[in-house]
């Protein structure tokens, strides 16, 4: 008897990260359904993919709530991504960020409910923890925020109810989903368009422009390799235990950002002059960043064994090769 392949949807599955997991589920045999409104997503990620006969593309959005019920009834798992990202789509445009994300979510969770408990991975951010001091952030860690009148933390805030939405869920109905705060990813096929540091340091680089650290560059940050994070999230969406509870993932490689821009400049060999350039100018006026950002990793580590494989100078070699031979950016 020939086995059924398992149906997963992927919500933002056109996406950076999305249409890396699409691959990945793919090879691992399952059959792939994505919605993706192409906001942030670009069709070119899933090039590769469109036409197979176990891959499926609704160009579309997760507010129609018809399209996505259809969906979700027609799928055994779900990843669910679709969310506004990159901070300078947040601060351009709270209001679509805040829909966006609190409603999307809402959705997921009413018909994976509705629809017999699909199993569910919901695509949380290392943003939800803000500026607090207390790094490494393990996942019990204080949230610390900044004021309601500055935008930047309406992501956080959002991304903090879809939180409280899906462990109520969870509590109430037995939803089994799993909550996976991604810190800071990067890898081939992200775009700097948005704001997000490497990408756009690699691309500066490359094209001899000058490379632009924000504020004095001693804020530091992680960054893990794409194809390292969806395994994880795979894993855990495959590790019962689980089901209920939130997981940081990301690298423990700390690095400040000048550190990073030196880095970037070195590995591609580039001659780009590195200079800074304020918040207010990069971002507008009254923009808060926060000065470190590094993840306890132990909780992940010791439910399926995760580590970040990639070191940083071969993602960034990575990624040079990529922006190099796409001309993406
Ligand atoms: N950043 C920078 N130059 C850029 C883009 C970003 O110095 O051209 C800084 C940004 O201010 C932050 C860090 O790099 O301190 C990471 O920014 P990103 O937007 O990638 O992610 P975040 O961690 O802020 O969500």
């Amino acid at each position: 008897m020939i086995k059924e392949k398992k149906r997963v949807l992927v919500t933002g599955g056109a996406g950076f990260i999305g249409s890396h997991l699409c691959e990945a589920l793919i090879a691992r045999g399952n059959r792939v359904t994505i919605i993706d409104d192409l906001s942030t997503g670009r069709e070119e990620n899933i090039a590769p993919l469109l036409g197979r006969p176990d891959f499926f593309f609704f160009e579309n959005t997760i507010m129609n709530k018809g399209l996505m019920d259809h969906l979700v009834k027609e799928t055994d798992e779900i990843y669910h991504l679709a969310a506004v990202v990159g901070v300078k789509n947040i601060v351009d445009d709270p209001v679509r960020t805040l829909h966006t994300i609190i409603v999307g979510t809402d959705t997921v969770l009413e018909l994976a409910h509705k629809h017999g408990n699909k199993r569910l991975f919901i695509t949380s951010t290392s943003e939800v923890y803000g500026k607090s001091p207390d790094c490494p952030y393990s996942e019990e860690a204080d949230r610390v925020l900044g004021p309601t009148t500055r935008s930047r933390w309406s992501y956080s805030s959002a991304k903090a109810v879809d939180e409280y939405m899906a462990l109520a869920y969870f509590n109430k109905t037995g939803l089994p989903l799993v909550i996976g705060r991604l810190f800071n990813t990067v890898g081939p096929r992200q775009t700097g368009q948005y704001g997000m540091v490497l990408p756009r340091f690699v691309k500066q680089a490359l094209s001899g422009e000058p490379i632009t650290v924000y504020g004095d560059g001693t804020q530091t940050r992680t960054f893990s390799y794409v194809h390292d994070v969806i395994g994880a999230m795979i894993k855990l969406m495959d590790y019962s235990p689980a089901m209920g509870e939130i997981f940081n993932i990301g690298s423990e490689e700390e690095v400040s950002i000048t550190e990073l821009a030196e880095k970037v400049k070195k590995i591609t060999g580039s001659s780009s002059e590195i200079i800074f350039v304020s918040y207010e100018v990069a971002y507008g006026e009254g923009f808060e960043d926060m000065q470190r950002r590094v993840p306890d990793i132990s909780k992940v580590n010791k439910a399926i064994g995760f580590r970040p494989e990639t070191r940083l100078d071969d993602i960034i070699r990575a990624v040079a090769g990529w922006i190099a031979e796409t001309g993406r950016e």
